[in-house]
């Protein structure tokens, strides 16, 4: 008898989850948050989101796991960034089962920007507000094109959140319009999309990878810049990596401040509710103090 309930249990159980997978909802597996977020933006309820990314995650040193795989392989979008930001992924995706999916490369057409200190192509395209609403233009076509009976709410999605990216881009604006100096510093050397919008110039602490420790020479030479330039705050980007920063601000006399690229969230930002446009509106506080004071 045990035995007879026992398989009815797992049957039901089965059966419980068998409409789950026929889900009419569109499968999108995204590699990082932004694009999490923004494809939720457009998406909204219309479409199911898996992001390969546990929250806290750090993009830069990402291995896949066998849950990776799955993901991937159940998904009938994967939306990737591209610009060597997922240098796992080819691999990855050569290992799973292809049947269907489709692989959009949201930073296609971008122009990129070359960190001077490396020569590498700086892949946080999306540090520029205007680089934002272009990828959630291209998530709105490819979106439109998998699911066209959806392309209106899709459509009204989008113009929703590009006129509040659009009002976000003319508040940076006029920050920078009320300028007291041209350069800002920021440990994570992700924000040159940010400087190259409103004409400023970013001098960053580590590399392209935010635990890339500066040289003696390098520590000297922004200490120079920030005392030559008066800069009144050290961005830095979550208190993980904060010391060089303030190391710096103690040198100077400077203060510290946080500019975040949303690159991932951190459990208080996830219980915050936080999502691009509260982070970038936090940014934006720090970006007045770090230009204005
Ligand atoms: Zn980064």
């Amino acid at each position: 008898m045990k035995k007879i309930l026992a398989g009815l249990l797992i049957m039901m159980t089965l059966s419980a989850c068998a409409p789950q997978k026929q889900s009419d909802k569109l499968q999108v597996t995204v590699s990082f948050y932004v694009l999490e977020d923004l494809t939720k933006k457009i998406g909204g309820d219309l479409v199911q989101i898996t992001d390969v990314m546990p929250s806290g995650g750090e993009p830069h040193d990402f291995e896949p796991s066998t849950k990776t795989m799955m993901t991937l392989s159940d998904a009938s979008l994967i939306f990737i960034l591209g610009n060597d930001f997922e240098p796992w992924f080819n691999d990855a995706y050569d290992n799973v089962k292809h049947d269907g999916q489709q692989v959009v490369v949201l930073s296609e057409g971008i122009e990129t920007l070359i960190n001077l200190d490396t020569g590498q192509i700086d892949p946080h395209i999306w540090t520029s507000i205007r680089n934002i609403i272009t990828i959630m233009e291209k998530i709105k076509i490819v979106l439109s094109d998998a699911d066209p009976i959806h392309q209106a709410q899709y459509q009204i999605n989008f113009d929703l959140y590009k006129a509040r990216f659009e009002a976000l881009d003319l508040e940076y604006q006029k920050v920078a319009d009320g300028r007291k100096r041209d350069v800002f510093v920021t440990n994570h050397a992700a924000f040159g999309y940010l400087a190259q919008d409103y004409g400023l110039t970013m001098i960053p602490i580590m590399g392209l990878e935010p635990d890339a420790e500066p040289d003696a020479s390098t520590m000297a030479r922004i200490i120079d810049l920030v005392k030559q330039f008066k800069i009144p705050y050290i961005l830095y980007e979550d208190e993980a990596n904060a010391d060089v920063a303030t190391t710096i601000a103690q040198e100077t006399g400077a203060k510290t401040g946080v500019l975040r690229t949303g690159e991932s969230l951190n459990s208080a930002q996830v219980k915050a509710g936080d999502d691009l446009i509260s982070i970038l509106s936090q940014n934006l506080v720090w970006f007045r103090k770090a230009l204005q004071e």
